[in-house]
């Protein structure tokens, strides 16, 4: 409650237990969810075994893992081995 007897959402403090953990959850997929521009970049990441979403910042919008230094690393070495596989006699 704030000074005026308004209830106030605050996210600044850890959650006591894992029911408000679930609350903060909800409550940030519905900011995610609920505003246009962040509804229409969202995505589902194509790692492999991976279903991170993440919003896409980027300028040209072809971000495709959650993460570069997981995700997008992995892809890019196996893309590697499977070219040097290829090309291997
Ligand atoms: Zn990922």
């Amino acid at each position: 409650m704030g000074d005026d007897g308004e209830a106030v959402f605050r996210t600044d403090t850890a959650p006591p237990d894992a029911r408000q953990a679930l609350c903060r959850i909800a409550a940030d997929a519905a900011t995610l969810l609920g505003a246009a521009d962040t509804r229409a970049r969202l995505r589902i990441c194509d790692g492999h075994n991976c279903s991170g979403r993440f919003v896409d910042k980027s300028v040209g919008r072809r971000r495709r893992w959650c993460s570069m230094a997981i995700c997008g690393n992995r892809a890019k070495a196996a893309q590697h081995r499977r070219t040097a596989a290829r090309s291997t006699p």
